[in-house]
């Protein structure tokens, strides 16, 4: 067990520039770093293959993960999903809908009720059976059934991708969405503000599970390269963000400013 040094996850390039060096990540340090060619900022070393995957996968842990930290807090994750809801609505009305990475399955079960045709996948049969005592939904962790139901109308993917171990491993459910079909990111900011204010002691920076931090430019440019082009960038956060910051320190922050939460909305090609 140990970690691995690696390059870019976006470009492939080993030119970059380091953000913070010697951050915690269990026994060891490592360091997070910016691509000098695409910007992308990423962690390396860091753990990979089995030892990143036991993160997600054992159990025991998962469970009571799942239901100390994350069933507090579903009345959020019910906030957020409705929210992106409203934005899929405006484009998509009706269809059908896969959430990939869904955790205890709140979009699709909200989904469902608005009329779509909504599946939520996650890795581990963990999630179903929290998400069918703790949120009153369905969580599937057979891929091969989120395979025939396909095409996709609309992809959801919400606080996954900055897990990826490779960003190719995002082929695999974009593959089953159709050309024309919807895709909904969110992410943590690596521009927001709270990244600004607490540097490497920010809540999303853990490198034993976020390997990669966007930003609006990073994130467009990734999924330009996977075929599927922006139609709507924002941020999902305090919203006193947008109107009490002065003008030059939100063009300093990059457009869409402020929040916590990165959400992109693309269309596949
Ligand atoms: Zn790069």
């Amino acid at each position: 067990m140990g970690l691995k040094e690696t390059a870019c996850p976006l470009c492939g390039s080993i030119q970059r520039r380091v953000v913070w060096r010697d951050v915690p990540l269990y026994q060891w340090k490592t360091a997070i770093h910016r691509c000098r060619e695409c910007g992308l900022v990423h962690v390396s070393p860091r753990l990979a293959g089995a030892e990143l995957l036991r993160q997600y996968q054992e159990p025991e842990s998962l469970r009571r993960f799942l239901t100390e930290s994350y069933v507090p807090t579903l009345p959020a994750v019910e906030e957020f999903a409705r929210a992106m809801l409203r934005l899929l609505r405006a484009r998509a009305p009706r269809g059908s809908l896969l959430d990939y990475g869904a955790g205890l399955g709140v979009l699709a079960r909200e989904a469902r009720a608005l009329g779509y045709d909504s599946i939520a996948f996650e890795m581990s049969p963990v999630y179903g059976e929290i998400g069918r005592r703790h949120a009153n939904s369905t969580v599937e962790h057979d891929w091969t059934l989120a395979e025939r139901r396909a095409p996709y109308d609309v992809l959801v993917s919400t606080e996954v991708v900055e897990h990826l171990e490779y960003l190719s491993d995002f082929l695999r459910p974009l593959s089953l969405l159709r050309g024309g079909g919807l895709v909904l990111l969110s992410t943590p900011n690596f521009n927001s503000l709270a990244r600004f204010r607490h540097g490497p002691r920010w809540d999303a920076v853990a490198p034993d599970g976020h390997l990669q931090y966007f930003t609006a430019a990073t994130l467009t440019e990734w999924m330009r390269r996977l075929g599927v082009r922006p139609l709507q960038v924002l941020t999902w956060g305090p919203r006193f963000v947008d109107e009490r910051l002065p003008a030059p320190l939100l063009r300093l922050l990059g457009d869409p400013p402020g929040g916590p939460t990165l959400v992109w909305l693309g269309r596949k090609m």
